[in-house]
């Protein structure tokens, strides 16, 4: 292994453990780039970044004595150092020989700090590759000589094109393995040519390595005297980043938090996304389009006259103007834009597959709200860049859909809006309501039109007026339960004692809803959450029009019952849980289909093969093995007519 480094790097670097605060000083005034390398499983990219590590000496002394004794161990290369196990951190992941997670590392040269972040070849890991990769100012896209253009080469240069990453490095390595043949390196440069142009990368750099035998890393090497081009490390170190400095870019800042500690103090702080901000600027607040002028521009140590990208400031403001968390402020003559529908690439990154028409959390900067995806418009084929028809996303699909965002959104289209530091208004990410976990990434492209000429029509006859003419308080009793809990039973006893009561109600259940208005529903959780989503929006126009509705569906999904809630005027929605234990409506059996489900005859049936997700904290609570029909109807009257 040679070493083409200097003496002074090495200093530098030995100061890490002995005096970080220097160390750190003397990175300060550097430039940073921040990359990720990707691949197939096994084409190297762990012992890339090792090596890069150990030949920018940045690995500690007893460290190195750990690795020489962990590569006699478990290592794949003999007698030599296994840089691969430098990475590939957790022990188990040690004994399978797969990285599994994003790990970021940091090193330095004399030129520049680096922060790469190694993800993981797997398919199944793609959204580690999308984690990584929404930081990275350079893709380093490993191809094992032997093995060419794979799907993942494809599928990670994809990925890292449409987020936005303009500086590609085909790294072809293992060139060791391949006698370091010219015409093997300018085959596969050839055969990524062509695929690189089918997806738009308009130039990338190539150059043959071996991360292992260290040729081409940090300076050229004597077995390659064909290739003319730059080593790794020198690449890197020079290559240029950030045609557009965030400083010059329009002002824009999102409200983290109200500072408002007494009643003479009222002002806005959050992180500069983009731009300048001076005191005195006009400025406008959206989603609302409010303007006003900076006053003043605070800071912990003191005010300042003006501010740019990358800091943290409060802002206050000549007018009282109406600012909240998660709103945008930005310059008044160039504002972006706010809206409530787009078309949006999402890159699905859950276990479960996407479902039209469920709410899902969308975060975008500081806002978050709630959302609702269609049916995908085309799903990707990341082999051949042809547009799939898709009636949903599942995991790791890349795919194109419309959504909507239940109230307005300040954005930006990604692609103008990449480069600036927190990707603010164009990137965002959708988390499941009741798990919590983040179940897609995606990109704005455009809002819709249509958002903009569809606008409530004002009636004058209100619901108010429709619930005073019927003397009565509008609301939804949602029966949630089993097939042959007892929804429907009891739901029409409510109904009957109801209108004996003079009230005006009107029982939804499926056989009225699915043989007409969901007639094209079947049962698969696309079609269920559809299904609700309907019967939600039906019994909401009721009560518009000053009905009690009573719904009769097995409603099995907790985040649809929470959208219905979601829907209806606050104290409206009245949860009816139909407790009835499986084994007993299974007994009952009443329309037979529980035999059916049992014998395979009938798929997708709720308790069976099909997931029911009871209430946690429903209004009322039925236990049907405790109370008759006429009692639970009667317990609910109570409770809905005190
Ligand atoms: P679902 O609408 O929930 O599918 P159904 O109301 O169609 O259920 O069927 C429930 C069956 O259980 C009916 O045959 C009903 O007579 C019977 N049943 C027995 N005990 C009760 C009870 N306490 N409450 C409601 N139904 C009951």
């Amino acid at each position: 292994m040679t070493d083409t480094l200097d003496e002074p790097i090495y200093k530098t670097d030995a100061l890490i453990a002995e005096d970080i605060d220097q160390y750190l000083e003397v990175h300060q005034h550097k430039t940073m780039l921040r990359f990720i390398t990707c691949g197939s499983v096994d084409d190297g990219k762990s012992t890339l970044i090792g090596r890069l590590l150990y030949d920018s000496k940045m690995i500690f002394e007893d460290q190195l004595a750990a690795l020489e004794a962990d590569s006699k161990r478990v290592g794949t290369q003999g007698q030599e150092i296994d840089f691969a196990l430098l990475v590939d951190g957790l022990a188990a992941e040690r004994e399978q020989g797969i990285t599994i997670d994003v790990a970021y590392r940091f090193f330095a040269t004399e030129k520049r700090k680096f922060i790469v972040a190694d993800t993981p070849g797997h398919e199944q890991y793609t959204r580690n590759m999308v984690t990584g990769a929404s930081t990275a100012d350079l893709a380093v896209i490993l191809i094992d000589a032997r093995k060419g253009v794979l799907t993942q080469t494809r599928r990670h240069s994809y990925l890292a094109h449409l987020i936005g990453i303009r500086n590609i490095v085909l790294a072809i390595n293992k060139m060791d393995l391949v006698d370091y043949d010219q015409a093997v390196y300018d085959g596969i440069v050839k055969d990524y040519t062509d695929f690189a142009h089918s997806i738009g990368i308009k130039a990338f750099t190539a150059m043959p390595i071996s991360g292992f035998k260290g040729d081409n890393i940090t300076g050229p090497s004597a077995n390659t005297p064909w290739y003319k081009g730059p080593a790794l490390i020198e690449h890197l170190e020079t290559v240029e980043v950030d045609q557009v400095s965030d400083q010059l870019k329009p002002f824009r800042m999102a409200v983290q938090w109200v500072n408002r500690p007494n009643l003479d103090f009222r002002g806005f702080s959050g992180q500069i996304a983009t731009g300048t901000v001076r005191k005195g600027d006009a400025i406008r607040v959206l989603p609302s389009g409010k303007t006003s002028t900076v006053s003043r521009i605070v800071t912990l140590d003191s005010d300042l006259d003006e501010a740019v990208a990358g800091q943290s400031v409060t802002l206050c403001f000549t007018d009282e103007v109406d600012c909240s968390r998660g709103d945008v402020i930005a310059a008044s003559d160039n504002p972006p834009q706010a809206a409530d529908q787009f078309e949006a690439t999402i890159v699905w990154m859950a276990d479960e597959e996407m479902l039209p028409g469920r709410p899902y959390w969308l975060k975008i900067g500081t806002q978050t709200v709630t959302a609702t995806i269609q049916q995908p418009k085309y799903q990707v084929n990341v082999n051949t860049m042809e547009h799939l028809a898709a009636k949903t996303l599942e995991l790791n699909a890349i795919g194109v859909a419309n959504l909507s965002t239940d109230r307005q959104i300040v954005f930006e289209p990604y692609e103008t809006n990449r480069t600036s530091p927190n990707k603010v208004l164009g990137g965002f990410i959708l988390i499941d309501k009741i798990t919590n976990a983040t179940v897609a990434a995606g990109m704005l492209h455009f809002s819709l039109r249509r958002a903009q000429n569809v606008h409530w029509q004002a009636t004058d006859v209100t619901r108010e007026f429709h619930a005073g003419l019927k003397n009565q308080k509008p609301a939804v009793l949602w029966f949630t339960g089993l097939s042959g809990a007892g929804k429907s039973t009891i739901a029409n006893l409510v109904e009957k004692k109801l209108a004996r009561m003079n009230r005006h109600t009107f029982l939804l259940d499926g056989d009225n809803v699915r043989h007409g208005l969901n007639k094209d529903l079947g049962f698969t959780d696309a079609d269920r959450v559809e299904n609700i989503r309907r019967v939600g929006e039906v019994a909401k126009l009721m009560t518009d029009a000053g009905l009690i509705v009573i719904t009769a569906f097995i409603s099995p999904f907790r985040a649809e019952r929470e959208m219905v809630r979601q829907m209806m005027q606050p104290g409206e929605f009245i949860e009816v849980h139909i407790d009835t234990p499986l084994a007993d409506a299974e007994a009952r059996d009443v329309k037979g289909l529980y035999r059916k489900a049992r014998s395979g005859e009938l798929k997708n049936f709720t308790g069976i093969d099909s997931p029911y997700e009871a209430p946690e904290d429903p209004e009322i609570r039925i236990d049907t093995t405790a109370m008759t029909a006429e009692e639970a109807a009667e317990a609910i009257i109570a409770r809905l007519i005190p």
